[in-house]
């Protein structure tokens, strides 16, 4: 396959002005990663800082509620709350290694952007932050997190101010400062090699789910289950899985309210290929190309593409795409609390109400992983909205 690609999908569709950024990157990457001094830094950081191994945890009341075994990866124990640090650790680590002295990146729902916050930090990088003016209102709490920590937040007022506004905005800026900048994208999208770089750093998750099982059980799972939009913490899980095609892998995305134009995110029912931000991929569009905007309750599952690799994925039938709307998120919200006691981000919902509401598709005596991406305080105010009104 040629670089950077995944089947048809992925490639680099960006300006003159990008190109020598994205091959300087390419290039830095695969030399400085693979070195024992990246690599001791880094596990030394998921470790010590974000507190990695995240455990696998034999959700034994959840189990017998759906009747066959089923294990949460728990990236909700993983600092910030979410996985997303395993990337924003590797990507700042790397920017420091190539030089930089400048962090620039985007959020919607600002996980992201935390966590590039605490990274760039660590790393002695200045952080700044492009936010849709709405999600700025959206997201408040996360907003004044940020800036706790010292980034600085770019309001981005150009089409809809929402994430996709954001992205277009970051990649513009990248263009007039990669010399002293690295743009931390936080998924697996954008033009090659971000795709593969994110998938890599977040790889760390189904390493450490591969070896868990096998302590545990004595063999691989039957499934994994993981929520998604750009598709990093799915293919975070899913990569050394890949090639056992007796693990069945699922990709579930955003419903919204109904499968209508407009009030979903599920880009795979929905979509086409097209490209976004640098990519081909599957996107929500209408006839004349333009992005359709994408709808869901789980902001962090709101984008209206899908990364190359996760698009490829579902092209081949490797990976089956799923979703969920969001009334059943919220039932899952309560289920998951009744049964073990935890509250699950609204975007790991998806994934648990997969499960919950799809038993069928699973027997008795299978063992399921949930990739559980994320918990549920920044969405606190919403589940409780939903549940007991305002
Ligand atoms: C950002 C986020 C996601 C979605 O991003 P992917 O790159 O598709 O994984 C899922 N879950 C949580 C908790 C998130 O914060």
């Amino acid at each position: 396959m040629e670089k950077g690609r995944f089947g048809k999908y992925g490639g680099q569709y960006v300006s003159e002005t990008l190109m020598q950024a994205l091959i300087e990157l390419e290039e830095a990457f695969e030399r400085i990663y693979p070195t024992s001094e990246f690599q001791g830094e880094f596990k030394g950081l998921l470790r010590d800082y974000g507190g990695r191994p995240t455990p696998l945890y034999y959700a034994r009341n959840f189990s017998k509620l759906v009747g066959f075994k089923v294990y949460l990866k728990r990236e909700d124990l993983l600092c910030g709350g979410s996985h997303k640090l395993n990337n924003a650790l590797g990507q700042a680590l790397l920017a420091k290694k190539m030089g930089k002295k400048r962090l620039i990146t985007e959020t919607a729902a600002g996980q992201h952007g935390l966590a590039t916050a605490m990274a760039g930090n660590i790393c002695g990088l200045k952080t700044e932050i492009f936010m849709g003016v709405k999600d700025i209102q959206r997201q408040a709490t996360n907003v004044k997190k940020m800036k706790l920590l010292g980034a600085k937040i770019k309001p981005v007022k150009t089409g809809t101010g929402v994430l996709k506004d954001a992205v277009s905005e970051t990649l513009r800026e990248w263009a007039t400062c990669s010399r002293t900048t690295h743009y931390l994208i936080g998924s697996t999208v954008g033009p090659h090699p971000f795709p593969t770089i994110v998938a890599t750093f977040q790889s760390v998750i189904g390493n450490e789910i591969r070896q868990q099982i096998i302590e545990k059980e004595g063999r691989l799972p039957d499934a994994i289950v993981a929520c998604g939009s750009g598709g990093s913490n799915a293919l975070g899980a899913f990569k050394p899985f890949i090639e056992k095609e007796d693990v069945k892998l699922y990709f579930v995305e955003g419903g919204g309210e109904s499968l209508e134009a407009d009030n979903s995110a599920a880009a795979f029912q929905l979509g086409k290929p097209g490209v976004l931000h640098g990519s081909l991929m599957q996107i929500m569009q209408d006839e004349h190309g333009q992005i359709r905007p994408s709808r869901t309750r789980a902001a962090g599952l709101n984008y209206p593409g899908r990364g190359p690799e996760i698009s490829y994925l579902c092209e081949t039938g490797r990976v089956k795409p799923c979703y969920v709307f969001d009334h059943e998120i919220f039932e899952a919200v309560k289920v998951m609390g009744r049964t073990e006691g935890l509250i699950p981000a609204l975007e790991t919902a998806h994934a648990i109400a997969y499960v919950l509401n799809h038993k069928e598709e699973f027997s008795k005596d299978e063992i399921v992983i949930i990739n559980y991406s994320g918990r549920g305080d920044k969405d606190i105010e919403t589940i409780l909205r939903y549940f007991y009104g305002s």
